[in-house]
């Protein structure tokens, strides 16, 4: 069956061509898919922008809309380990991980299943009985919906849901190298019977079809997931027809420890928050900045437990990480050590592909911390995207906050102390769009997500998250018309 999904049919590519999709682990191709031409981007973006002028699911009262994000909800749990199954093929995540994935991304449809029913519509008091003002909302249009790999059926769905609960058509884009789940949420989009041309699928790397859904004048919306250069790509190229761009970047994420924690659980903390997933997730907590009194205790701890940490087949029940995505990425990962070690960062730990016979084949790379790390070294400002922690040290809680903000990044942080104030203020004096104290990685599609400078310019998740896929009108109903009679003549 083909894998691009345009105006309600199943289609190949314009051109006939393909990509073999390849499982991380063993560098095997398993899969050939569909990889799309500029043509059939074309065909998607005219699909979408027929689907929605001609009206009928930006019609469809709110409460039917809700209903469906509902089904998919359902269809999400029924196919629950068919999806986690091929994102672990793909991705080379856990199996736990893949499931947990498909388990949020359930909860991210019925939340905005719910949202979608709160009225956002609101009357303004201007004063004269004769005027009724309001301020309406309406679905923005046509949507580009553009998504990474290192959580491909989770970051798509933050846009596919509350993009469909206001009533937009869409594009939808996953990376090239982890399309699969996205491939699979269309099925089921198709399944729950949304109108044609309401969701388009099209695959392939941004190099062959992104500028015709970033630069498309049919397109009006362009919400993004990646790294900064392509963020910075897509901004510009959304420039000429000034629409509204949402992108979500990259982050440089520090974690904040003071000494009077419990070092065990602090050690453990800090693990979870940089190794999981092998470190490939925008908001790792890459950057330890520790307090210098208990920083030797702590970081001994948290080496033990890099040194521990079981890589393996995500399919594998024993694995606690996988393998980095590709090889291109491993290359790019290797680079970042080498450049730690140029820079003079000592290597405690990893800084190697791991000697195991079972993981020669993949991608694999060790857990590595680097320790005794400044501001000043690339590997400490850089998103390395990999299983790297850099170590800094602190004697002050002002010097803590100060290294802490000192990123050109700002997207999540965390602070671990007992002392309940100071995790207050230190939360407040971080400038990074998710903060979590005592505690470094959990979410919630009740509150938003998204950066501050340069890890982006928009909001998902949340009530923001549905407002960024609505435009906002004011209604001004003279309801006596009279003569305004400014010109006298
Ligand atoms: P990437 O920027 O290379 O690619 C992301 C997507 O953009 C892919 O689908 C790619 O094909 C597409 N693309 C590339 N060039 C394009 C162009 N010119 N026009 C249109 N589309 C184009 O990112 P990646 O390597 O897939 O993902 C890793 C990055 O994503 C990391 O920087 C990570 O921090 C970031 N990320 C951020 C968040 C967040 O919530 N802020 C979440 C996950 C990942």
């Amino acid at each position: 069956m083909p894998d691009l999904f345009i105006d309600g049919s199943w289609r190949s590519a314009a051109d006939g061509g393909t990509r073999g999709v390849i499982n991380p682990f063993d560098a095997t191709v398993f899969r050939h898919v569909d990889e799309a031409t500029a043509a059939d981007a074309e065909a998607a973006v005219l699909a979408a922008r027929w689907a929605f002028d001609q009206g009928t699911w930006p019609a469809t009262p709110v409460a039917e809309r809700a209903a469906v994000l509902d089904r998919v909800a359902d269809l999400l749990q029924r196919d629950k380990e068919e999806i986690a199954h091929v994102e672990t093929l793909d991705t080379g995540k856990t199996l736990v991980e893949s499931r947990i994935d498909v388990d949020d991304v359930t909860a991210v449809f019925r939340y905005y299943a719910q949202q979608a029913l709160v009225p956002v519509d609101r009357t303004v008091d201007v004063g004269q009985a004769n005027v009724r003002s309001r301020v309406v909302h309406h679905p923005v249009g046509v949507c580009s919906l553009i998504a990474p790999w290192n959580y491909p059926l989770l970051q798509i769905a933050w846009k596919v849901a509350p993009a469909l609960a206001a009533g937009n058509t869409m594009v939808l884009k996953p990376s090239e190298v982890t399309p699969l789940s996205t491939v699979h949420l269309v099925k089921l989009l198709e399944e729950v019977g949304l109108p044609h041309g309401v969701v388009n699928l099209v695959l392939g790397p941004g190099s062959a079809v992104g500028a015709t859904l970033t630069e498309h004048p049919a397109v009006d919306l362009v919400s993004f997931t990646g790294g900064l250069s392509t963020g910075r790509a897509i901004i510009r190229s959304t420039a000429e027809t000034v629409k509204r761009a949402c992108v979500e970047l990259g982050g440089k994420n520090p974690n904040i420890v003071f000494a009077d924690v419990d070092l065990d659980v602090a050690a453990d903390v800090v693990a979870t928050g940089v190794f999981l997933h092998a470190g490939q997730v925008c908001s790792a907590g890459t950057r330890l900045i520790v307090e210098e009194s208990v920083a030797d205790e702590l970081v001994a701890a948290v080496v033990e437990k890099a040194r521990r940490v079981r890589l393996g087949n995500g399919l594998d029940p024993a694995s606690e990480s996988g393998p980095l995505v590709s090889e291109q990425h491993r290359d790019k990962v290797e680079g970042w050590v080498a450049r730690g070690l140029a820079e003079g960062a000592e290597l405690l730990t990893g800084g190697r592909r791991p000697e195991g016979a079972d993981l020669q084949r993949g991608y694999f790379y060790e857990p590595t911390v680097f320790d005794h790390c400044d501001r000043t070294m690339d590997i400490v400002q850089a998103e390395t995207f990999g299983p790297i922690l850099t170590v800094e040290r602190f004697r002050t809680e002002e010097e803590a906050v100060l290294l802490g903000n000192d990123t050109s990044y700002g997207l999540a942080g965390g602070v671990q102390t007992r002392d309940v104030e100071r995790g207050e203020r230190v939360a407040n004096a971080l400038r990074h769009g998710t903060v979590w104290i005592n505690d470094f990685g959990p979410y919630v599609p009740q509150a938003e997500w998204g950066g501050q400078r340069m890890s982006g310019n928009g909001r998902e998740l949340g009530p923001a998250g549905l407002h960024e896929y609505l435009e906002t009108k004011h209604i001004w109903q003279n309801t006596t018309p009279a003569a305004p009679g400014w010109f006298k003549g």
